[in-house]
């Protein structure tokens, strides 16, 4: 699980985010829309460590990831955890963002082999299997040896859910994962991150793909300018409450 309470994060004199409370259970998928610069990214940045808190605290599967409070001698104290910490920490967590990030000299199944070769230290024959499955259940088994650039956009961002899914992670975080592509592709991509839920993989997932929204989240957050404006299962995407909400979901509908 992760669970996040009275997060804030401020850059310079920006207040991205300003006091969120969040809890993800295991095997649920938590759906986070939001406009703009509502600070949804940062939030799965702050999860996956990229960035430190400012305030409150987030843990991962009972363990605090970092906190920051003051103690009542008013010192300001930030407690996160070490190299090694993070890195274990992370080691739960995959990430899809927006751009695939592929290494574009490396073939598809070089790509997913990558992190599982040089972090888990696997070897190279039980790498290859495991990529090979991986691509399997994302539907590349026929792309295996094709590169980056010979590959659709959907198919470059499987193969991203594929090199993610390879490290074994207990939780996926997706960071608008279908904006970058062309709308034909799209489907192809959430079919996929579909199955991925209904296998019950617990996932975090940043996207404006309403329809996406109301079949797989078990929960949906709406996010606005750094605050949880509105919360509740997938029905609340047909009955918003909140005007911010329903104004949201006008424009992207
Ligand atoms: P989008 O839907 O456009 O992706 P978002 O909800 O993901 O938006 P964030 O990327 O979290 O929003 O950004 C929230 C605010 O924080 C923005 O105003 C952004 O410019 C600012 N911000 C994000 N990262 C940094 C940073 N490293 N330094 C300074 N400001 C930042
Ligand atoms: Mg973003």
């Amino acid at each position: 699980a992760v669970k996040a309470t009275g997060v804030h994060k401020v850059f310079g004199d920006l207040h991205v985010l300003k006091g969120i409370d969040l809890t993800v259970m295991p095997g649920t998928v938590t759906v986070i829309l939001g406009p703009s610069g509502s600070g949804k990214s940062t939030f799965l940045r702050l999860i996956n460590q990229l960035e430190t808190l400012t305030a409150g605290s987030i843990e991962v599967d009972g363990e605090l990831i970092g906190y920051r409070h003051v103690t009542r001698h008013g010192r300001d104290v930030l407690q996160c955890l070490d190299e090694k910490g993070i890195a274990r920490q992370r080691s739960k967590l995959g990430m899809v963002f927006q751009r695939f990030n592929l290494f574009p000299h490396k073939t598809a199944l070089e790509n997913v082999m990558e992190a599982p070769v040089h972090v888990l230290h696997m070897s190279k024959a039980e790498a290859r299997q495991r990529a090979i499955d991986e691509l399997g259940r994302v539907g590349l088994d026929d792309r295996l040896d094709h590169y980056p650039m010979q590959l659709s956009g959907g198919q470059q961002q499987r193969v991203a859910i594929a090199r993610a899914l390879a490290m074994k992670p207990e939780i996926m975080l997706f960071d608008e994962p279908t904006s970058a592509l062309d709308p034909e592709l799209v489907g192809e991509v959430l079919s996929v991150m579909r199955s991925l839920a209904s296998h019950g993989m617990t996932m975090v997932v940043v996207t404006h793909e309403i329809g996406f929204a109301k079949e797989v989240a078990d929960q949906v957050v709406f996010m606005d300018e750094g605050i949880v404006v509105e919360r509740g299962g997938p029905e609340i995407i047909d009955h918003p409450g909140e005007p911010r909400f329903q104004d949201f979901l006008h424009h992207v509908l």
